[in-house]
């Protein structure tokens, strides 16, 4: 068995990202610029935020951080939204989510210039990620496909099954597991809460993507032996014995499910740190025109 270090493989990347930006700077060129909208005080969200702000930094590009408390207006928002799109030295950015209730976040993301949509949320891009043309992806699923890549796993002819249909996380990761590519071409079983059968389902799948958002979902009965599991989910359970009150658990009961696997993904150190340094790819591929010409 396998543990795919997600946070090994993202330091990784972005060591290799900081040479390619040293590169750029060497040649005269333009540094990456990305930029993150915060709206509000939710504690988590900021964190989210500060996080990819400090990675921005350690690989060399240039960052931006709007923030305003939760009392901005949806027009002030708008505004700000405006304002990056036409700001030729932003590549990219990102309005960070959940935003305040009386915002309407549909709208947010439609007013995203889709050759700055870092996060892949548009739906100009999911539209073209499902058609396989150049595209953000998503930065989780982005972050998924890279480590089957830099891992050699194999995925052509294999049965996927992933467990979620959420719009950031299961629906692309199904769409792109589908795909012809050097990380697709899977026969693919998207499942939900109203799947029947799920575990039977489950059982038969040469990988497993779970992204439901149920600590320990996924027992070890219910895993073929070797299978690759990608474990998605981010769950804080009691336990008196942390400092904090709490530890971090995944969808994945990992003790029972490990010893089954060819690769798996721990929680934390897995799928989370892959996630920030997708945004990263993202905003280079923006600052080299790569995507949209
Ligand atoms: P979500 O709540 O938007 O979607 C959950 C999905 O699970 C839904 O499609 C729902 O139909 C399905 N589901 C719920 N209960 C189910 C059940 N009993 N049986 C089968 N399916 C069921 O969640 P999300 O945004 O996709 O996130 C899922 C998990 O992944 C969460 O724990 C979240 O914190 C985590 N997450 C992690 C990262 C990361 O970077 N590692 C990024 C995004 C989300």
């Amino acid at each position: 068995m396998t543990i795919i270090d997600g946070k090994q493989l993202s330091e990784q990347i972005k060591d290799e990202l900081a040479e390619e930006v040293h590169k750029i700077r060497k040649a005269g060129g333009k540094v990456p610029h990305l930029a993150a909208v915060l709206v509000g005080e939710d504690p988590a969200s900021a964190v989210y935020v500060r996080n990819k702000v400090h990675s921005c930094e350690k690989v060399g590009y240039k960052s931006t951080l709007v923030r305003r408390n939760a009392t901005a207006t949806e027009e002030e928002v708008l505004q700000i939204v405006h304002d990056l799109n036409c700001n030729d030295d932003v590549d990219g950015f990102i309005v960070q989510l959940p935003l305040p209730k009386h915002i309407n976040e549909e709208k947010i993301t439609l007013a995203i210039d889709p050759r700055k949509d870092v996060d892949g949320f548009h739906p100009v891009n999911v539209g073209r990620m499902a058609l396989g043309l150049p595209c953000y992806l998503p930065a989780t699923p982005y972050g998924i496909v890279t480590m089957l890549e830099r891992y050699g796993i194999e995925t052509s002819g294999k049965h996927a099954v992933v467990i979620g249909r959420s719009n950031i996380v299961g629906t692309p990761m199904s769409i792109l597991l589908s795909r012809k590519s050097k990380t697709g071409n899977c026969t693919v079983t998207i499942t939900h809460s109203h799947t029947k059968d799920l575990p039977g389902m489950v059982k038969t799948a040469d990988i497993i993507v779970a992204a439901i958002g149920i600590p320990e979902f996924v027992t070890g009965d219910m895993v073929k032996d070797g299978a690759v599991v990608i474990d998605v989910g981010i769950n804080r359970v009691d336990d008196s014995v942390s400092k904090q009150g709490y530890r971090l658990v995944g969808d994945v009961k990992y003790d029972e499910v490990a010893p089954k696997c060819s690769f798996i993904t721990p929680v934390p150190g897995g799928v989370g740190p892959m996630t920030v340094t997708s945004l990263l790819l993202n905003t280079l591929k923006a600052s080299k025109k790569e995507v949209y010409f």
